[in-house]
């Protein structure tokens, strides 16, 4: 199979294309290069097109035109991935989003946008009409929500609600599929949303989504130092359990990261402290407070609701989930970093495996969620980089020795990326929606390999 990239730009050629190599290269980019592995790897990845649709219809006249001629297409959002999920390993045209951005309903108790929507805006939107979005990542200024969906995993909001593998997430999902005559299917119910939720668009567009929205509430941002890592997970742990906390984001970092990272927040934190950062609605605040007094060893160091007149601060979601490797990187370009489960009933103890095991060259970040309705941590530890060897090697002694699941962010596969097993259904949809396998190739292992099987002793988050 040769792709014919002329034929299919002259097809496409009233649509809005841009073949200028520097940008083409620019918008063939993710943050892969968080990753030293990835970076190495994919420094030299760039498509041949990007082509960007105004509706539905183009969207299905390009895959149409590029399935006529064997292109491949790997469908961009803002690229604000991290594992090179948006990246064009075999060239080809780089569907970008960028003008599918309209929000198109808003109901009693959900909205429909499309695609490319940035999830910022569908928040304004909504908050406009006394409504708020349930889940969003860090990254939410940029990210859009159809990118969050494909490539993203959890975020703010994940403490009330869980990640987006909660069924109760994700409505409806309409996609476009990559065949002679594209298909537009509706994907409802949570075994047929599963099928391109986390799937790295490799089988279809998606153009629509339909997610809940819940009505609005008032948070504020409130940062607490902590004397120690351990008591700062306790002290996670009990406002994670209270019931009458009512939170929105609730994560925590073992000192210096606060104080080295987090430079605007310096005049506020204590360089020996560890931080719990929690997003509380105003309505709990004072029980929060009430919490932070009763705790030994934990003091209030800022709450946003009383920041001195003039001083503007990122949001508290802009210090944690991966825009705390994003700080840290900024200040050391050096660090890299993981993403590693700790289960509930063994945090503590496994806290000192680690910290025994590795001291600083691993410092911890817990971002706590629900998983079946417990809150428990998932830990985005920043790790001192000395060689990818090493790297390797801290990722082997965390799984196999002290048995921690680690989701690696530094394979581009979705299978080796640790989130799931080779998942039978999304290769079975993609037989069906992308039958010849022009959808961001080279990310779904078991497309080429269906007997592929995962490193022994490996653990998954989810069972498929
Ligand atoms: P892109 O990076 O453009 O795409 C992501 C994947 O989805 C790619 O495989 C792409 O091909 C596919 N895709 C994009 N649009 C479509 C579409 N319309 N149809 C089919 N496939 C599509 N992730 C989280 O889950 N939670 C976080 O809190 C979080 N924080 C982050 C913080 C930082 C600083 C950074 C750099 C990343 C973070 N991420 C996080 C990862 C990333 O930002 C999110 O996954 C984000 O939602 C991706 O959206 P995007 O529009 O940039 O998608």
């Amino acid at each position: 199979m040769t792709a014919d990239i002329s034929a299919c730009r002259e097809a496409l050629a009233h649509l809005d294309i841009d073949d200028n190599p520097q940008t083409v290269r620019q918008k063939s980019r993710d943050f892969y290069w968080y990753s030293p592995i990835l970076k190495e790897q994919l420094d030299d990845v760039t498509a041949d097109l990007v082509i960007a649709p105004r509706s539905v219809e183009e969207v299905v006249e390009i895959l149409a035109a590029c399935w006529k001629h064997d292109v491949p297409v790997t469908t961009r959002g803002a690229g604000t991935g991290n594992y090179g999920q948006a990246m064009p390993l075999s060239g080809g045209v780089v569907l970008h989003m960028k003008h599918m951005n309209e929000i198109l309903e808003i109901g009693d108790d959900y909205f429909v946008a499309q695609g490319g929507t940035v999830i910022e805006h569908i928040e304004r939107s909504l908050r406009a009409v006394g409504k708020e979005i349930r889940l969003f990542p860090s990254t939410m200024s940029s990210a859009t929500i159809a990118g969050f969906i494909a490539g993203g995993s959890s975020g703010v909001g994940a403490i009330r609600w869980g990640g987006l593998r909660n069924p109760a997430n994700i409505r409806r999902l309409r996609l476009v599929t990559m065949e002679e005559t594209p298909q537009i299917i509706d994907l409802v119910g949570a075994s047929d949303i599963s099928k391109a939720a986390h799937a790295y668009g490799v089988n279809g567009v998606i153009v629509e989504v339909e997610m809940p929205a819940d009505p609005a509430t008032d948070w504020v941002d409130v940062i607490i130092g902590v004397d120690t890592f351990e008591n700062s997970c306790r002290l996670a742990l009990e406002i994670g359990d209270d019931d009458t906390v009512c939170k929105r984001m609730l994560s925590n970092f073992e000192a210096p990261i606060p104080f080295n990272y987090f430079r605007r927040h310096r005049p506020y934190l204590e360089e020996s402290e560890a931080v719990v950062a929690v997003t509380v609605s105003t309505e709990t605040l004072d029980r929060l407070v009430e919490v932070v007094e009763g705790f030994d060893g934990a003091t209030l160091r800022l709450r946003y609701d009383q920041l001195e007149e003039g001083v503007k601060l990122p949001a508290a979601f802009e210090l944690a989930w991966n825009h705390t490797t994003l700080r840290a990187l900024r200040v050391d370009p050096t660090i890299t970093y993981l993403q590693m489960m700790i289960p509930r009933p063994v945090m503590f103890e496994k806290l000192a495996e680690v910290k025994d095991r590795f001291g600083d060259e691993l410092l911890l970040h817990f971002e706590f969620t629900r998983f079946d309705g417990v809150v428990s941590p998932v830990g985005i530890p920043i790790v001192r980089h000395t060689s990818n060897e090493r790297l390797e090697e801290i990722i082997q002694i965390l799984e196999l020795e002290l048995g921690l699941p680690v989701f690696n962010p530094h394979r581009i596969t979705l299978e080796e990326g640790g989130m799931k097993k080779t998942n039978p259904h999304q290769l079975a949809f993609k037989k069906q929606a992308d039958p010849k396998g022009l959808l961001n190739p080279g990310k779904m292992i078991a497309w080429k390999d269906p007997d592929w099987s995962p490193s022994p002793g490996k653990t998954y988050l989810f069972a498929e």
